[in-house]
């Protein structure tokens, strides 16, 4: 074990869009919380396009709602649902000046990427600034064949002067600096979630319990009808499954 000490201050930001979280999301975010010893992991997710299809996807309402049950149970996580709230274009760039806003100039932002989605970071709104925003901690999967083959190749060439193998180095500094870490692969996608539930297999051991009760008890991402079905037991605070992101963004430069 390191003797670096814990910096109270740095946290973690993972966009996503969390339709549904699954436990794929939360061991990153545990291994993301380890690997550069933050205090937290605040967890953001995006609007969503208003033309997804009403019965494959679950509101805004209901996504933060499985995320709140997610979490609950971990101090270190914690959740920010500013991308939600905004109109029009979701733009990362927008997202971390206003949390930098917030927290200060002195406090060490971690902002998650995975490998494939920072390869394309010169797409991103407003880029060369992103760095002076937050630090960004890239993912990379054990099974990622195209890092494996490139390295930090596949990054824009302007970005390697900030990338840094020294963990101190990046926490002492409150942003501009590129790490990577390695973590588990483990093969549970949102989408896979989706497609069982809608045939009705059990998505049981891929997300915490509560969230699967929930999923189950509203009858999400089954067919409509189903759907409606399940609406008369839905909790309160919760948006029934025709109330869906009423003048909803369309995704912004992180979610394609
Ligand atoms: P979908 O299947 O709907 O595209 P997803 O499961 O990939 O969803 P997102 O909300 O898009 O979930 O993911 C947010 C972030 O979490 C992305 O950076 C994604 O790469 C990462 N992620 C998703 N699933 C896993 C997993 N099983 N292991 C590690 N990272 C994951």
């Amino acid at each position: 074990m390191s003797s670096l000490p814990a910096r109270p201050s740095t946290t973690g930001l993972f966009g996503g869009t969390f339709d549904p979280i699954h436990f794929g999301h939360l061991r990153l975010a545990t291994e993301l919380a380890e690997a550069f010893r933050l205090e937290k992991v605040v967890f953001l997710p995006a609007g969503l396009p208003y033309h997804r299809g009403r019965a494959a996807h679950a509101t805004n309402d209901e996504r933060l709602t499985m995320l709140k049950l997610a979490i609950a149970r971990d101090p270190r996580f914690d959740l920010d649902d500013r991308e939600l709230r905004r109109e029009g274009n979701t733009y990362t760039y927008d997202t971390l000046a206003e949390i930098r806003a917030e927290r200060g100039p002195d406090t060490p932002l971690v902002f998650l990427a995975g490998t494939d989605s920072f390869a394309k970071v010169a797409e991103w709104h407003r880029w060369t600034e992103l760095f002076d925003l937050a630090h960004f901690a890239i993912a990379v999967r054990a099974d990622d064949s195209q890092w494996f083959s490139k390295g930090p190749g596949a990054f824009p060439k302007e970005v390697w002067p900030r990338i840094t193998l020294n963990l101190r180095e990046l926490l002492g500094s409150p942003a501009g600096k590129i790490m990577t870490f390695a973590m588990t692969p483990l093969a549970i996608s949102s989408t896979a979630m989706r497609a069982a539930a809608a045939e009705g297999a059990s998505i049981r051991y891929l997300a915490p319990d509560p969230v699967v009760e929930f999923i189950r008890s509203h009858g999400l991402y089954a067919s409509v009808k189903t759907r409606s079905e399940a609406a008369p037991d839905a909790a309160p605070g919760v948006a029934p499954a025709g109330d869906r992101i009423a003048g909803a963004a369309p995704t912004g430069d992180r979610i394609e």
